[in-house]
C-alpha cells in the first residue's frame, strides 16, 4: 500500500487503527487543527463521526488525551470498544474500586495511554488535578458539551467548572463536541468555556437516513404496537414515554404482546438500569422503553427506530433523542403520536414548574417550537434544521412529504369551540377541561352535563358535523396556533387575547385534515438494508460469530463489528486476509485478531 507513506500522519491513523479509508466532511480540517494545538468548538449531529475528531488527535499528539464525558455508565464500554482497536484507553470516575483506580492512574503517570476518559465532577478534587499534572496531556476533549448551557436540557453543574482547564494548562488544546446546536446553545457553549479562540466548525444537521413521522395520538401503544409489526419487526429501538408509569404499563404491553422490550427509568434500581441497558447495547433487537433518563451517549450504531408516545419538551431534545436512531447511516424511523393532551399535560407542567419567569418563559419559547414542528404542513426536515439555523429544500422522506396533508377551511368549527368556552367561561363558577367542551357540542347529555345544565346552553349539540377525534384535533391546532389556551391544574381551556379575532368573524383558520392512519402509508426506503439474496446466510453465519465472541469476551457486538462492516463483508466475501483488510470498519488490531476466524466463518 504505497499511498500509506504519502499520507499525513492522522490519515494514516484513521486507515490503519480504525480501517477507515478517508475521513468524513470536516473531520480531516478538525483533526488537523486540533492536532496541531488549536482550540476548537464541533457541532454535528449524533452519528456524525464526531469521536474521531478528538481521538485521532490523541494518537497523533504527544501524551494522553482526557475525554470530559458525563456518562459514566458508558465509559467502560467506549474504552472496550477502543481496545478493540489496539488503542490504550483508561477511565476514572466513582464505579471503580480502589485498585482499579491505582492502575489506570499509574498507567496514566507512566505515558503508557493514549485516551483517559473522565467524569466531569473528578476535576473537583484536588487529587484529580494534581494526578494530571504528573503525566503529559495531548488535548482536552469535552464531549456532550452542551450540559455547560443553562439555556439547553441537560444542564450538569459540574461542567460549570471545565473553564478552569484552561488556565491551569494554557498550552493543551482543547476541543468541545455537541450534537445540540441552537444559535443559543453555541454561543453559550463559547463563552462558559472561555473558548475565546477556538475555530467553530458547524456541520450540516441534516441525518437523510431518519424518516421523521408525527401522527395524530388516538391508542398510542396500539398505534406503536402497529409501527413495530408492520415496519420493524426484530429491530432495536428506543420507545421514549413521559412518565415512569407510563414506561412501565408500555414496556408490559409490548412483552404481552410477544415484544422483547424492557424499561428504564430513573425509579429503577441502578442495578435493574445498569442491566437494562447493558442488554440493549449487547442484545440484537431489543426495545427500551424508557423517560429521557435513558440514551444520553448510547452509540449503539444499529437503533432502527425511535417512537415518542409522548410530546417532548423542546426541539432540541426531540432531535437529540431521534438522533439515536440510525448511526450506523441505514434508514431508520423516527415516530412521535401527539395529541390534545399532551399539549394540556405540558402547559400544565410550565406553570407548575419551580424556577422564576423567566425560565418559565424559556420552557414555553420551547414548546412553542416544538408544537409548530408538530402541526407544520411543509418538509419536516426543513423545519427541523431551520430551528437550528441551517437552510435545506423538502426532503422527500419525511411524512409531509410523502403524504402532503391538506388543509381545510376550519373557520366555523373554530367560532363554535371558542363560543362554547366563552360560554363556560361566562359562568366563572367552575372550570371545564377539553371533555366537557367537546360533550357539549356533540350534545350529549352526560351527568355532568346534566348536573351542570350544559344541555341548555345555546351551543348544545351545534358540532356534531365532528367527531370527538375531529373536535380534539381542532382544540389542539387552536392551542397550537395560540387561538386559544390552557390554565391551571385541570386544563382548563380558556381564550386568548387572538380568539376575539375568530369569534368576530375577522380571520379566518386554516386546519390541517387528519387522518388517523394505522403505520406509514409509506414505508421507509428499506433498500440499502437489504443485502444481494446470496449474502445473507453469509451475513447470519458472520451474526452469530459475533454474538458468541461478543459474549464470550463480555463486550457489545458492535465492538467486534458494525453491522455495516458484517454485511460489506458477507456482500464482497473476501478470500484473503489481505482483501478483508480492505474492507470499511477492518483495521489493523481487528484484523490481525478476528481476520483468520472470519475468514473461517465464510469459508463454513
Ligand atoms: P458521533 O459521536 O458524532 O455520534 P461517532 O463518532 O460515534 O458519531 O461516529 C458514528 C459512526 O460513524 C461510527 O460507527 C464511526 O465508526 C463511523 N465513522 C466515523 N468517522 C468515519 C469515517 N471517516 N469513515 C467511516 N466511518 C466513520
Ligand atoms: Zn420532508
Amino acid at each position: 500500500m504505497a499511498s500509506l507513506e504519502t499520507a499525513s500522519p492522522a490519515l494514516e491513523v484513521l486507515r490503519r487503527v480504525f480501517g477507515y479509508d478517508s475521513f468524513r466532511g470536516e473531520q480531516e480540517t478538525i483533526v488537523e487543527h486540533v492536532a496541531s494545538g488549536g482550540d476548537a468548538l464541533v457541532l454535528m449531529p449524533t452519528g456524525g463521526g464526531k469521536s474521531l475528531c478528538y481521538q485521532i488527535p490523541a494518537l497523533v499528539r504527544p501524551g494522553v488525551g482526557i475525554v470530559i464525558s458525563p456518562l459514566i455508565a458508558l465509559m467502560q464500554d467506549q474504552v472496550d470498544a477502543l481496545n478493540a482497536l489496539g488503542v490504550q484507553a483508561g477511565f476514572l470516575n466513582s464505579s471503580q474500586d480502589f485498585e482499579e483506580r491505582r492502575l489506570t492512574e499509574a498507567m496514566y503517570q507512566a505515558g503508557e495511554l493514549d485516551l483517559l476518559y473522565l467524569a466531569p465532577e473528578r476535576l473537583r478534587v484536588p487529587a484529580t488535578l494534581d494526578l494530571l499534572d504528573r503525566g503529559r496531556i495531548a488535548l482536552f476533549a469535552i464531549d456532550e458539551a452542551h450540559c455547560v448551557a443553562q439555556w439547553g436540557h441537560d444542564f450538569r453543574p459540574d461542567y460549570l467548572g471545565l473553564s478552569e482547564l484552561h488556565e491551569r494548562w494554557p498550552k493543551v488544546p482543547r476541543i468541545a463536541l455537541t450534537a445540540t446546536a441552537t444559535k443559543a446553545t453555541h454561543a453559550e457553549i463559547a463563552s462558559r468555556l472561555k473558548l475565546d479562540d477556538a475555530r467553530h466548525f458547524v456541520a450540516s444537521f441534516d441525518r437523510p437516513n431518519i424518516q421523521y413521522r408525527i401522527v395524530p395520538k388516538a391508542e398510542p401503544k396500539k398505534q406503536l404496537l402497529d409501527l413495530l409489526r408492520t415496519e420493524h419487526k426484530g429491530d432495536a429501538g428506543i420507545v421514549y414515554c413521559l412518565s415512569r408509569s407510563s414506561v412501565e404499563k408500555t414496556a408490559e404491553f409490548l412483552v404481552a404482546n410477544g415484544i422483547d422490550a424492557v424499561p428504564y427509568h430513573a425509579g429503577l434500581d441502578s442495578r435493574t438500569r445498569a442491566e437494562n441497558q447493558a442488554r440493549f447495547l449487547r442484545e440484537d433487537g431489543l426495545i427500551v422503553v424508557a423517560t429521557i433518563a435513558f440514551g444520553m451517549g448510547i452509540d449503539k450504531p444499529d437503533v432502527r427506530f425511535v417512537a415518542h408516545l409522548d410530546l417532548p419538551k423542546s426541539v432540541e431534545g426531540y432531535y437529540q433523542e431521534t438522533g439515536r436512531a440510525g448511526r450506523d447511516g441505514l434508514p431508520s424511523t423516527a415516530w412521535l403520536a401527539y395529541g390534545l393532551q399532551d399539549v394540556v399535560q405540558q402547559r400544565k407542567l410550565i406553570d407548575q414548574s419551580d424556577g422564576d419567569d423567566a425560565h418559565r418563559r424559556r420552557q414555553s419559547q420551547h414548546l412553542d417550537a416544538m408544537l409548530a414542528l408538530c402541526e407544520t404542513v411543509e418538509c419536516r426536515r426543513v423545519q427541523l434544521l431551520a430551528y437550528f439555523g441551517q437552510e435545506s429544500t423538502a426532503c422527500g422522506n419525511c411524512d409531509t412529504c410523502l403524504t402532503p396533508p391538506e388543509s381545510w377551511d376550519g373557520t366555523i368549527a373554530a367560532q363554535k369551540l371558542l363560543s362554547t368556552i366563552y360560554r363556560l367561561q361566562r359562568e366563572r363558577r367552575q372550570k371545564f377541561g377539553a371533555g366537557q367542551v367537546i360533550d357539549i357540542l356533540l350534545g350529549r347529555k352526560t351527568a355532568k352535563v346534566i348536573q351542570h345544565d350544559h344541555d341548555t346552553l345555546t351551543v348544545f349539540g351545534i358540532g356534531e358535523e365532528l367527531s370527538e377525534s375531529g373536535w380534539r384535533g381542532v382544540a389542539r391546532q387552536l392551542l397550537a396556533q395560540g387561538l386559544l389556551a390552557v390554565e391551571g391544574d385541570y386544563g382548563t381551556l380558556v381564550l386568548t387575547d387572538a380568539s376575539a379575532s375568530v369569534l368576530r368573524k375577522e380571520r379566518t383558520v386554516l386546519l390541517r385534515r387528519e387522518k388517523v392512519t394505522k403505520a406509514a402509508a409509506k414505508t421507509a426506503k428499506k433498500a440499502a438494508v437489504e443485502l444481494p439474496a446470496e449474502a445473507e446466510p453469509l451475513f447470519e453465519r458472520l451474526r452469530a460469530w459475533r454474538a458468541a465472541t461478543a459474549k464470550e469476551q463480555g463486550v457489545p457486538a458492535y465492538v467486534i463489528f458494525h453491522d455495516a462492516t458484517l454485511r460489506e463483508i458477507a456482500t464482497s466475501s473476501p478470500q484473503t486476509l489481505e482483501e478483508l483488510g480492505r474492507v470499511s470498519g477492518v483495521g489493523e488490531n481487528k484484523l490481525a485478531k478476528y481476520g483468520q476466524q472470519v475468514l473461517d466463518t465464510l469459508s463454513g
